[in-house]
């Protein structure tokens, strides 16, 4: 615990871990924080917080942070330390010399789900306007891509229906592919007060995560499927509210495209998405799945949370489209207490995709060839935009391989640690002739870099981050920006130099061009957001004065409701005699993501390294003990963890986190992809495991 006096003033700000988005007092003396309070007024969290945000903060003023920019012609020169103004020049010199000599399009930009809405929108105007290309990309990529597009098809926009206080009227809860208590341990908290008070619980997942069994909640079912299974399962749970006329007839045939729905009827009706099929194909027994299907459909108010064990597959998408359609099928959308709702995982990365952080989407979920939306930001950009999407992260990797993409503008993401198979990641990189990175440390992908210019943390920055539950807070700034210029402002110089003129007063400034061009954000202001303490999208004239809480009440974004058939496709990674488990990865509470932060606070004490669960049989069956090291083999590539024998794991399915660089869980992903994302399938890795010597 870090606590270092009394202080002399506070400040309201938020967390800048995941996407519960929880609202902080930063206790100040002077410029130092002393500590941080849960704010007992912030709506996401009600005065609670977790381990993370209460005492993860101290990485802003650790030693390993980089405050001078830095540049170097090749990477196995050392860095050179410059002026910000030479460092900027030197990137935008490169960026042109690359276009004028491979064409607009040889560039492109990942912005950060770590910075605000502010700056992520600079960051896409900048490649749009400046780069002239819309090949931006965002970490949402490889976590809830599949999110966007199956909310997107089915209900018409690609965000969590509920509030997350909506919880507290549920009478079941439907938990799939998320692990709550590690993840978002304040919303888990808010739900499990709801199952102590005696909601029903039922969890899909391969581990016997806490909230299947822990001191004050038990889940009712406990669907462990195989992983990479979850589209059959859907479909299984569907096929008994379609077969025992569990559907509410009323909802669908005054809601929904009742043409699409009698289509999805007539397909989960088939034997093959019976529980029965699924129970023969994967083990996961036919009667637990047939109570549970039964459970949610009789509600009367049954909500669906889910994470990236849903999204992070190659059906991710599928399987969105699945739970939308079962909820749409039950009538459990657009009132409290039910509804889909994604726990999205980084701060912010809700308010990056908001912000127009993907290839084909202009700000507010435009597609990019959409004549009306590009004129409007064609007219106020000043700009020609293209109406062809850009690329997605994983094609920018494979174009730098055929060597047509050569420059990568990559803020506040650490793609070498973060996504999957880092050996064609790192060989993507080493091709292309200008990376810049900007970052608060000099991280994995800055091995790869030419330009490093030092980022700013949460507590540097003025602006405000969007939460899972579509809610718009305020970060204040605490402490002036280490290295000089807070992050919108490097934006800004570059996109001058680049020869785009943009000029801003502040992050207010900006949030006001959004507001003007972004129908969902065109009530929102720093003013609305202080008096209010957050307000929620869509936020404007045609809702209430702090936005909207419960999307899709009277009718669907999209108009009806849209039912879609998921057929059931087999993964590609199959388990073989070379490969004979399963690999699935997942977060702890202690750590966040790729760890930059957490490993640099108290927080590394509780948990300093990655480790492999395994069940005990499977580990007897190789002479591996508890505490050894083990080599973890896949096609892709090779680590080794420590061993931790867990009874919370299924035979034939390990587990790991990838929270430590060293050991690179990344290393041993593939580069398998959800169908119509690119999301990769993390989730899903055939793998050996065999004891080692320690390394
Ligand atoms: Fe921060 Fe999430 Fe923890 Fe809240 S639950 S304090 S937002 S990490």
């Amino acid at each position: 615990i870090i606590e270092l006096g009394q202080p002399e003033h506070s400040l309201i700000t938020t967390c800048a871990y995941c996407g519960v988005g929880c609202g902080f007092k930063a206790e100040m003396k002077g410029n130092t924080v002393v500590r941080m309070v849960p704010w007992k007024d912030g709506k996401a969290n009600d005065g609670h917080s977790c381990v993370k945000g209460r005492f993860a903060w101290g990485y802003a003023t650790h030693a390993d942070r980089i405050t001078t920019p830095m540049i170097r012609k090749k990477i196995s020169d050392p860095w050179q330390p410059v002026s910000w103004d030479e460092a900027i020049g030197y990137a935008a010199s490169e960026f042109k010399r690359i276009q004028a000599a491979h064409g607009k399009d040889s560039v492109g930009g990942i912005t950060s789900s770590r910075c605000t809405n502010e700056e992520t929108y600079l960051v896409q105007k900048l490649i749009r306007a400046a780069f002239g290309t819309n090949n931006v990309d965002t970490c949402a990529r490889v976590c809830h891509s599949p999110t966007g597009y199956g909310l997107g098809q089915t209900f018409g926009t690609s965000a969590g229906t509920q509030t997350f206080k909506s919880v507290e009227q549920s009478d079941m809860i439907l938990v799939i592919g998320a692990n709550p208590s590690d993840a978002h341990p304040v919303f888990a908290s808010r739900m499990k007060r709801r199952l102590r008070e005696g909601a029903k619980l039922v969890v899909v997942d391969p581990r016997k995560i806490d909230l299947v069994s822990s001191p004050h909640v038990r889940a009712q079912h406990h669907l462990a499927l195989r992983p990479g299974t979850n589209v059959a399962m859907i479909s299984a749970l569907a096929h008994v509210v379609v077969t025992e006329g569990l559907v509410n007839e009323a909802y669908v045939a005054e809601r929904c495209d009742t043409k699409s729905f009698a289509e999805w009827r007539e397909f989960v009706a088939r034997p093959e998405n019976s529980p029965e099929a699924l129970e023969a194909a994967t083990g996961v027994p036919a009667a637990e799945v047939r109570a549970a299907a039964r459970l949610y459909a009789a509600g009367p108010n049954s909500a669906i949370y889910y994470g990236l064990g849903v999204t992070e597959h190659a059906q991710g998408s599928t399987m969105v489209i699945g739970i939308a359609n079962l909820a749409m099928a039950c009538g459990m959308v657009g009132r409290e207490g039910v509804g889909v709702n994604p726990l999205r995982g980084q701060n912010n990365v809700q308010g990056s995709c908001d912000m127009g952080s993907f290839p084909h989407e202009l700000p507010g979920y435009r597609h990019i060839s959409d004549t009306t939306a590009r004129n409007l930001f064609e007219a106020a950009w000043g700009v020609e935009l293209s109406p062809e999407p850009g690329l997605r992260i994983p094609n920018m990797f494979d174009a730098a391989h055929e060597g047509s993409f050569l420059g990568l503008y990559c803020q506040g993401e650490d793609i070498v640690q973060s996504d999957p198979n880092t050996q064609h990641v790192a060989d993507a990189l080493s091709r292309m002739e200008c990376i810049v990175v900007q970052d608060i440390f000099l991280n994995e992908t800055a091995k790869y870099a030419h330009v490093f210019l030092p980022g700013s943390s949460f507590l540097e920055k003025d602006g405000t981050f969007t939460n899972a539950e579509r809610r718009i807070s305020r970060v204040t700034q605490a402490m002036p920006p280490l290295p000089g210029l807070a992050d919108w402002e490097v934006t800004v110089k570059l996109s001058n130099a680049l020869g785009y003129p943009m000029a801003y007063a502040s992050p207010e400034q900006v949030m006001d061009e959004i507001a003007m061009l972004t129908p969902s954000f065109a009530g929102v202001s720093y003013e609305k957001i202080e008096r209010l303490g957050s307000v929620q999208w869509p936020c404007n004239d045609s809702t209430e004065e702090a936005g909207t809480s419960i999307m899709h009440r009277e009718k669907f974004v999209r108009g009806k409701g849209k039912f879609i058939v998921t057929q059931y496709v087999p993964s590609e990674e199959k388990v073989t005699r070379k490969y004979p488990l399963l690999l699935t990865t997942g977060r702890i509470l202690s750590q966040y993501n790729v760890g930059a932060q957490t490993r640099r606070t108290p927080n590394n004490q509780w948990h300093d390294e990655d480790r492999l669960e395994i069940h005990p049989h499977d580990a007897e069956e190789r002479g591996v003990r508890a505490g050894d090291w083990v080599g973890v083999e896949s096609r892709a590539g090779h680590t080794v963890l420590r061993a931790v024998l867990s009874e919370r794991m299924q035979p034939g399915v390990v587990y790991t986190t990838f929270h430590f660089p060293e050991s690179g869980a990344n290393v041993i992903t593939t580069d398998a992809s959800d169908w119509a994302t690119n999301c990769p399938e993390y989730k899903v890795t055939a793998v050996q495991v065999m004891p080692v010597a320690q390394p």
